[in-house]
C-alpha cells in the first residue's frame, strides 16, 4: 500500500482504539512504512511497541520482531491477538513449540496472515528457520530492546551480535528498525554499527522527567532511621526502596514493619508465589512500601508511586534512571532519594573483580559516572540528561528546580566558584 493511501490515524483507531499518537510515534511509523532503516530511542512507557506493530499490521508480509524475553513476547502476542480478529496474526517462534505448532506458524506466514513474528535471537540462528524465512515476504525486522547488542548497555546479550549476519541471509534489503530506552550515545553508536544501519533515520524522545525530584543524601550509620523517618513523613503514599542485597531487603522491611509501616520484601530468593503475592499487595495498595532488589520493577506499571529510595547507589546512571523512573508515572509527585557513600562504590568495584578485564573496565567507567552524579553540586537533572546526550538548561528547562542542588545550593560549591572567579 502506498503511504499516501494510508490514513495512519484511522488505522491507529481501528487496531488499537487510540485517537492520538503519543510523542514521536507518527513520525516513526511514517518512516517505517516508507521502508527506511529507523532507530527509535524513547523512555520506558513511551509507546515503542506500537511503532512497529502498526506498520506490521498494515504492511504486506510478516515483520520479524526480535525481543530478549519470552515472557515479554508472549504478552505482546496476546495483546495483538486481542486487537485483531484474524487468527494467527501474531506468533512467537521458539524452542517450546512442537512440530505441529511450528507447521501452523509457517503456514500462517506463507499465507500472509501472520503479520508479526516474535523470535528470541537464539531461535533466529536455527538453520531451518533462516532457510524458511528467506523465501517469505518479510516487511521489516524490528529489534526491540536493541541495547542488548551493546556491552555498554545494562543487559548485554551476545546473541544479539549475530543479528545482522542472520538478517543478511534472510534478505539483503529488508529494512531494520532498532528500538531502545537506553539513551547513552555510546550504546546508540553500538546499536547502529552492529545492526549495520548507521544511515538510519533516528527519532529520539526527551528523557526529561520534570515531575521527579532528585535528591542525594550522605549514607551514615543511621540510614535505617533516616529511611524510616522519610517513609513516616510520607505516610500512606506508595514507594519502592531498592537495596543491593537480599539480606538488607529483609532487614529493612522488618525495621519498617516494626515501626508500623506497611512494607513487604521482594527479591529473587523468595518463592514465586510470595513474590507475586507481594507485588499484588503493592498494586492493590494493601501495603505502601516494597523493599526490593532490582528483581522488582520490570513491567510494573503502578502510576502513583510517590517515592523511590536507593538504600544503595546503583551500578550505573542508567539503572538509576530506570529505577527512579518508576516514580510519578502519572505525572504527579515523585521523590527520588538516593543514599550515597563512597564505601558502596568500593563494594561494587569488588563485586566486579572476578569478571573479565574488559567487563571490569566498562563497569568501572559506569561507576565513575555514578560517583560524579552523587558528588555533583550542580543540577542533577542536567547531569542525567547530559549523560543521555541531551541538552538541558538548568535555569529555564522543565523541572529545573526539582532537585536538591538547585533548591539548596551547596556552600562549598559557592565558595569554589568564588575562587574560580
Ligand atoms: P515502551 O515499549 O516504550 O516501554 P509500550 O510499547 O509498552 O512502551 O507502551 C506503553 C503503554 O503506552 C502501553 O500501555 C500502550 O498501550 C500505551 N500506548 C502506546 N501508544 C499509545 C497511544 N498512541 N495512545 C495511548 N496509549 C498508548
Ligand atoms: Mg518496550
Amino acid at each position: 500500500m502506498a503511504l499516501t493511501e494510508i490514513d495512519l490515524h484511522k488505522e491507529l483507531k481501528r487496531y488499537f482504539g487510540f485517537s492520538q499518537f503519543k510523542g514521536l510515534q507518527e513520525e516513526v511509523i511514517t518512516s517505517i512504512v516508507k521502508g527506511n532503516d529507523t532507530f527509535v530511542v524513547m523512555p520506558t512507557g513511551g509507546g515503542k511497541s506500537l511503532c512497529y506493530q502498526l506498520p506490521a499490521l498494515i504492511s504486506d508480509g510478516t515483520a520479524i520482531v526480535v525481543s530478549p524475553l519470552i515472557a515479554l513476547m508472549k504478552n505482546q502476542v496476546d495483546a495483538i491477538r486481542s486487537i485483531s480478529s484474524e487468527h494467527g496474526v501474531a506468533h512467537v517462534l521458539n524452542s517450546s513449540l512442537n512440530k505441529t505448532e511450528v507447521a501452523q506458524v509457517k503456514s500462517d506466514i506463507r499465507n500472509g496472515i501472520c503479520k508479526l513474528l516474535y523470535v528470541a535471537p537464539e531461535s533466529l540462528t536455527k538453520e531451518d528457520y533462516v532457510d524458511f524465512l528467506k523465501d517469505q515476504t518479510i516487511s521489516f525486522l524490528a529489534v526491540d530492546e536493541a541495547h542488548c547488542i551493546s556491552e555498554w548497555g545494562h543487559d548485554f546479550r551476545p546473541e544479539y551480535r549475530n543479528l545482522r549476519h542472520i538478517l543478511k541471509r534472510i534478505g539483503d534489503d529488508i529494512p531494520v528498525i532498532g528500538l531502545t530506552a537506553t539513551a547513552t550515545p555510546k550504546v546508540q553508536e553500538d546499536i547502529l554499527k552492529n545492526l549495520g544501519i548507521t544511515g538510519a533515520k533516528t527519532f529520539k524522545a526527551s528523557f526529561n522527567r520534570p515531575n521527579l525530584y532528585y535528591e542525594v543524601r550522605p549514607k551514615t550509620k543511621n540510614i535505617e532511621a533516616d529511611i524510616t523517618r522519610f517513609v513516616k513523613q510520607n505516610d500512606g503514599k506508595s514507594g519502592i526502596i531498592y537495596c543491593l542485597s537480599r539480606k538488607k531487603v529483609e532487614e529493612l522491611a522488618q525495621t519498617l514493619q516494626v515501626n508500623g509501616i506497611k512494607a513487604v520484601p521482594y527479591h529473587a530468593g523468595l518463592d514465586a508465589k510470595t513474590r507475586s503475592k507481594h507485588q499484588d499487595m503493592f498494586l492493590m495498595e494493601d501495603i505502601d512500601v516494597v523493599v526490593a532488589t532490582i528483581a522488582f520493577g520490570m513491567g510494573i506499571d503502578k502510576p502513583d508511586v510517590r517515592f523511590v529510595i536507593h538504600h544503595d547507589i546503583p551500578k550505573s546512571i542508567e539503572s538509576y534512571y530506570q529505577e527512579t523512573g518508576r516514580a510519578g508515572r502519572d505525572g504527579g509527585e515523585g521523590h527520588c532519594l538516593a543514599f550515597y557513600s563512597y564505601k558502596d562504590i568500593e563494594k561494587l568495584e569488588k563485586f566486579m573483580s572476578g569478571k573479565p578485564v574488559a567487563e571490569q573496565e566498562i563497569g568501572h567507567a559506569l561507576l565513575q559516572e555514578v560517583v560524579a552524579y552523587a558528588e555533583t553540586s550542580v543540577s542533577r537533572r542536567k547531569f542525567i540528561l547530559h549523560y543521555f546526550g541531551e541538552e538541558f538548561d538548568s535555569e529555564t528547562g522543565e523541572g529545573a528546580s526539582m532537585d536538591d542542588n538547585v533548591r539548596n545550593p551547596k556552600k562549598q560549591h559557592e565558595a569554589k566558584e568564588d575562587l574560580e572567579l
